[in-house]
């Protein structure tokens, strides 16, 4: 079978997610045999290294043997069970250790399987919260500008990325939106701190005057990831967390995408605190996915204090319960894939080990910091993007038709790289066994494919 005939088949039947299909006519699906560590090989031979994870997921790498194993051995034992008046080991042993490994307070796990579902109960969970504790009048949510949380109905209607969400807009609840603390957008000479900080005076308005009738503030800890790779000053948690305790209001952590290490500790709420000694803020849910079984299973878990937990335990009758269900919540296979997950940031020490190739990441693309056509240069961890403009001094954008991300895209396949940007946004989001010598790879590759964006 060639990489032609499997596209040839592909698309006679596959209708791809967030795709243009007409593009598949200048721009074919690259059909995936196998996976090892950080590379993709497709149906002819050609590899390229998975430098933003398969959408974020990857952390581990293809095929990684002790995940492998892991799941093997689950499913020779029980592949799933339903989770409504049943339990399993490694659904319950997940949960212990998540319980652990997340910021305090956060004591009760609730599974489904899938982030956009993990918003969703975190939305509903929140919303029922109040109503069973007499507070019926608060339904509405706060998010940020250029938010992204899911695109279900609910999940997408608390985000706010045009691209996705424009169409549906007569379908979708109208949140409160407050504007993100994003530091692309900072003055010159002004610090990613006192911008986040300054910034977080729209916040405290809206807080003022809707706390009453508010649920929740929702918001991705530190990076905005699909609003193209918009990063923020821990301060902002800080004070978010402090003026949603005064106004009486949920904290919603979505860590879908920066869980599980991306931005330089295991959960990106965990840098909230003085410069050099911070201890953390613990949100009121904490929605994760993605990372939690390392690219392998879908699952996803709506982690919440014990506070929460008890506003529904109650008498059947009085019909308080939280009812939300999804047929593979919980799944086996996959919560053994989030354990060997666990069990591999221990062993490679690896929150450690990202710190040195963050600092790889780092040196391979410093020389484009000076780029004309670079408007900035931003890291979070794990996380590095390369901001291109038609003009550096003012920032301003290339037009969006040109999609000049794409050229940098193309580019990279030819050199073995899978560089998917955001727009006109490239970054690295790469799998964490990646070698310093595959990042120096990725920069180079960056930088001639930016060029030759630029100057078309
Ligand atoms: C990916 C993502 C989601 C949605 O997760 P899905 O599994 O794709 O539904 C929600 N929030 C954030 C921050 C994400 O990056």
């Amino acid at each position: 079978m060639s990489n032609a005939d499997m596209v040839a088949r592909d698309l006679q039947v596959v209708w791809h997610p967030c795709t243009q299909m007409k593009d598949t006519e200048r721009m074919p699906p690259i059909p995936i045999k196998r996976g090892e560590g950080v590379w993709l090989e497709d149906f002819e031979g050609n590899r390229y290294i998975d430098a933003v994870s398969s959408w974020w997921v990857n952390i581990f790498g293809h095929a990684n043997p002790a995940i492998n194993d892991r799941i093997k051995t689950q499913l020779d034992t029980l592949e799933h069970v339903m989770l409504a008046g049943f339990s399993h080991e490694p659904a319950v042993e997940l949960a212990e250790r998540l319980v652990k490994a997340t910021p305090a307070g956060l004591t009760r796990a609730f599974y489904a399987d899938n982030g956009s579902a993990a918003v969703e109960v975190a939305l509903k969970m929140s919303f029922h919260y109040w109503r069973n504790t007499g507070h019926g009048e608060k339904t509405r949510f706060i998010n940020l500008s250029n938010s992204y949380h899911g695109e279900t109905l609910g999940a997408l209607a608390v985000g706010d990325v045009d691209l996705y969400k424009k169409t549906y807009e007569p379908l979708l609840l109208k949140p409160l939106t407050a504007r993100s603390p994003d530091c692309y957008e900072r003055e010159p000479g002004v610090s990613w701190e006192e911008h986040s900080r300054a910034v977080f005076a729209d916040m405290e308005a809206l807080l003022a005057e809707y706390a009453h009738e508010t649920c929740a503030v929702i918001v991705e800890p530190l990076l905005q990831c699909a609003g193209h790779m918009r990063m923020y000053h821990p301060v902002y948690l800080e004070l978010l967390r402090e003026a949603c305790t005064r106004h009486g209001v949920h904290l919603i952590a979505d860590e879908i995408a920066v869980g599980f290490g991306r931005t330089g500790t295991l959960f990106a709420c965990e840098q909230a605190g003085p410069e050099g000694q911070p201890n953390g803020i613990s949100p009121d849910f904490m929605c994760l996915s993605k990372g939690l079984t390392a690219g392998y299973l879908p699952l996803s878990v709506t982690m919440t204090t014990e506070d929460i937990y008890q506003a529904f335990y109650d008498d059947y009758a009085n019909l308080s319960a939280f009812l939300h269900s999804h047929s593979y919540t919980g799944n086996p296979l996959a919560c053994a894939a989030a354990l060997a997950t666990l069990d591999e940031f221990e062993r490679l020490d690896q929150v450690n080990v990202n710190r040195r190739l963050a600092q790889h990441m780092a040196d391979a693309v410093a020389p484009l910091k000076d780029h004309p056509n670079v408007g900035e240069v931003r890291q979070t961890g794990m996380v590095l993007a390369i901001e291109m403009v038609r003009d550096k001094a003012t920032k301003t954008p290339f037009d969006w038709r040109e999609r000049r991300g794409i050229e940098v895209y193309r580019h990279a396949l030819t050199q073995g790289a899978l560089l998917r940007p955001l727009g006109d946004v490239i970054y690295f989001m790469p799998p964490y066994v990646i070698t310093p010598e595959q990042i120096a790879h990725l920069g180079q590759v960056a930088a001639e494919g930016i060029e030759r964006a630029v100057s078309t």
